[in-house]
Parts: C-alpha cells; sequence; structure tokens
C-alpha cells in the first residue's frame, strides 16, 4: 500500500470503484474514461509504479493479471470475439497512474493504429 497512490486507494476501497472482479493477487474495476464499450483496468494488489520496475525478482507479478484478463474475458464474453490488453509505460508511453495496470478493452472492431 502506498498512501499517495490512487489505485492502492481504489484496492483499498477508499476510493470507489465499479469492480468487475478480484482475487487473492488482483483487483480489477471499470476505467472511469472508458475508450471502448468494455474497457476495465487490472491492477496487482501489491504497489508497484510500472512495466518499467518489473525484474526477475517481481515477475511472477504479471502472471496473475494476464489469468485475470483472460478470465474477464470469458466472463464478459469476448474471449472468442476478441479484445485488447495494454500496458502504458512512463512518460512516453502515456502513463498517467503510478500503479502498474492492464488496459483491458473490449465490445467493438478496434482500430488497428497502435501508436494512436
Ligand atoms: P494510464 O494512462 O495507462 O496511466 O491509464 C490510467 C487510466 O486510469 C486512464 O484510462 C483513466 O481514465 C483511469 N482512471 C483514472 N482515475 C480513475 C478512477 N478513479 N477510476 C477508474 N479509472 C480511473
Ligand atoms: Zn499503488
Amino acid at each position: 500500500m502506498n498512501a499517495d497512490c490512487l489505485f492502492c486507494k481504489i484496492i483499498d476501497q477508499k476510493i470507489p470503484s465499479e469492480k468487475v472482479y478480484e482475487d487473492k493477487e488482483v483487483y480489477a474495476f471499470k476505467d472511469i474514461h472508458p475508450k471502448a464499450p468494455f474497457h476495465i483496468l487490472i491492477v496487482p494488489r501489491t504497489h508497484i509504479d510500472s512495466l518499467a520496475k518489473i525484474d526477475e525478482k517481481n515477475i511472477t507479478l504479471l502472471n496473475p493479471i494476464f489469468l485475470a484478463a483472460t478470465k474477464i474475458a470469458k466472463q464478459e464474453g469476448f474471449l472468442e470475439k476478441g479484445f485488447r490488453t495494454v500496458f502504458n509505460c512512463n512518460r512516453e508511453g502515456g502513463q498517467l497512474v503510478y500503479h502498474l495496470h492492464l488496459h483491458l478493452l473490449a465490445g467493438k472492431q478496434l482500430g488497428g493504429a497502435m501508436g494512436a
């Protein structure tokens, strides 16, 4: 728990969110400014700033995030139709909130421009 972190506060229920899924390792909730009909953020319960902080010791934090992504896609009926997952990393990657999070977008034909 990082006292200044928005997503730590969301995990702790100090700030409200629309929960979509949770388990021992991760918490997933609706993005407040959705870019697709279904747009959620999957965050590890352990605070880590960004993908840039992943190393040999903490790489295992990523497994439950991707497992949650496929479980949620199945739960919401997007597994076969398809979905997109995105990590924005640091300033030029467009990261605004510095608690690692995986965006999961679905529910329409998503545009092909990765850099847009
Ligand atoms: P990023 O640019 O990858 O750091 O994405 C941060 C995301 O968090 C953005 O898509 C925001 O819309 C979303 N966001 C910011 N504050 C909240 C909040 N209180 N509840 C849900 N999503 C939020
Ligand atoms: Zn945090």
